[in-house]
């Protein structure tokens, strides 16, 4: 408590910052920060460096023991990010369904962590618990989902499955999973998706306590997409195994190519079985905005619950998903302790809610901020040009790379198109010269990732190894895309001409 002045009502704390302080180094890193926006299209997408350089630019291994300033400190740092990052808000960055940050959501996040609420409980924040409430009924209005649905902004993709998961294995299982756990008697709760479903369902089903034999992965057709009539017999037969179906995930877009199951029909099977149906959004969601997308999108709506991720095409930055719930007691009814006070009949003043009664989580960040941020500064239009703009972007890129003799084009749906490089001289269709294909694409991948020109990631269709360049990225340009093509048969031929 030494302060060395003898006044009381004044302490030093190593952590504090007078406003003047924190003025003049903030500043400095706006001007950086703003700078850095300008160059981003001039820099290669990533560095490209080993493990082991990023590490040596780390000065110093053990704690230090006197702190140093904070302004020298943020006078050093920015070059140490810049120097050493990938920047997924690069006009040529396509790899997985990473998105372009909007810096008003840096702003925001600035602003949150300086006021720092405690968006757990409303006592702890009564304005933000209120943005984080109308931001979760400007996404489902942004949908077309209902507005008096419950929700709650989680971390990402994952979780937001995750919490429609469990409120869904909560309102559908027939006897007290809380208290009795997940199995009864022999009997398993069984989950539906397509094979083509996101890493996701087997975490949630391991670390659920329902095992990955819980879950059925339905075949899809040639064009990806759910087989709603082996859903059915699965269904069936699980029944007849004494089995109790409970849910059904479709996809609103799968995060391999794209594809948009036949959730019209799963929508009906799951009301005419009595099915929680679960839709994963996390990246195509916001594509129902979209007239480039397509209809069968529309059928989110009869959701009992959507996943969503801001931190995609709504282009927040990390992290920030969204779990929306048709019925807002199915989230009280599988995370709150307490009885339901909530009510939702719109009589009286509404208490704000308590987000922690709503998801996983107990203390809560105010992810909130910058998707309201976002969506405001963007209004519906901008976010429907943006994700329309992205989606014609690629269908530019997919008709580019199939005009190429030397590319193959697969597929392309919403935003992501994949595509391999054929040399002239290697005719596809033998056992022996698919595997090298796809040996040979796999290290076109390795080379693009490493180079930093451009930034594309991988999937493989039918065992056969595919460039897979999704574009949820405002940044890009129909000059990036048009680009690529080449970008790619270069560095195939070289690749091609060391591996023969
Ligand atoms: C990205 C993605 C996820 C996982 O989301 P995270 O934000 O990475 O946790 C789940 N499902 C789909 C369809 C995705 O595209």
């Amino acid at each position: 408590m030494e302060n060395g002045s003898g006044d009381e009502r004044q302490r030093y704390a190593a952590l504090e910052m007078t406003g003047d302080d924190f003025r003049s180094v903030g500043q400095q890193l706006i001007d950086r920060i703003a700078e850095f926006l300008d160059e981003l299209p001039h820099r290669p997408v990533t560095p490209g460096e080993s493990p082991s350089e990023v590490r040596s630019a780390l000065s110093g291994d053990t704690l230090p023991n006197s702190g140093t300033t904070a302004a020298r400190l943020l006078e050093a740092i920015p070059d140490l990010l810049f120097e050493h990052s990938l920047f997924n808000g690069h006009p040529r960055f396509w790899g997985y369904v990473t998105s372009s940050a909007a810096p008003i959501g840096a702003l925001a996040d600035l602003l949150a962590a300086a006021v720092n609420p405690n968006v757990g409980g409303a006592i702890l924040s009564p304005m933000a618990s209120e943005i984080e409430s109308q931001t979760i009924r400007w996404l489902a209005e942004l949908l077309g989902y209902p507005t008096t649905c419950g929700g709650v902004l989680v971390s990402g993709g994952n979780v937001a499955n995750f919490v429609g998961f469990l409120a869904g294995r909560q309102a559908k299982a027939p006897w007290d999973i809380k208290t009795r756990g997940v199995v009864d008697h022999g009997r398993h709760l069984i989950t539906y998706v397509s094979a083509e479903t996101h890493t996701w369902i087997d975490k949630a089903a391991e670390l659920f306590g329902q095992g990955r034999e819980s879950v059925r992965w339905i075949p899809v057709d040639d064009d990806l997409r759910m087989r709603v009539d082996l859903l059915r017999a699965q269904i069936e037969q699980d029944r007849a195994d004494g089995h109790v179906p409970i849910m059904v995930v479709g996809a609103a877009g799968t995060v391999g190519t794209g594809v948009v199951d036949p959730l019209p029909e799963i929508a009906a099977l799951c009301k005419e079985q009595d099915l929680w149906f679960h839709v994963d959004g996390a990246y195509g969601a916001p594509a129902i905005l979209s007239p480039e997308a397509p209809p069968e999108l529309q059928a989110m709506q009869e959701a009992d619950s959507i996943a969503m991720d801001p931190h995609k095409w709504l282009y927040a930055p990390l992290e920030a998903g969204c779990t929306l719930v048709r019925d807002p007691h199915h989230l009280l009814g599988a995370f709150s302790h307490h009885p339901v006070y909530y009510r939702f009949d719109e009589t009286t003043e509404q208490p704000t809610v308590n987000f922690y009664e709503y998801g996983l989580q107990n203390s809560r960040g105010f992810r909130a901020l910058k998707v309201w941020l976002g969506l405001q500064q963007a209004g519906r239009e901008g976010m429907v040009q943006m994700v329309s703009d992205d989606i014609r972007l690629s269908q530019a890129m997919h008709k580019a790379v199939a005009a190429h003799p030397e590319l193959e084009a697969w597929t392309q749906h919403l935003s992501i198109s994949t595509f391999r490089y054929v040399p002239e001289d290697v005719t596809p269709g033998t056992p022996e010269e698919d595997s090298y294909l796809n040996e040979l694409n796999e290290k076109i991948v390795e080379r693009l990732q490493h180079e930093g020109e451009v930034f594309v990631s991988n999937h493989v269709i039918r065992d056969q190894y595919l460039l897979r360049a999704c574009i949820v990225n405002f940044r890009t340009t129909l000059a990036d895309v048009l680009a690529l093509p080449e970008i790619v048969v270069r560095v195939g031929r070289e690749v091609h001409a060391e591996m023969r």
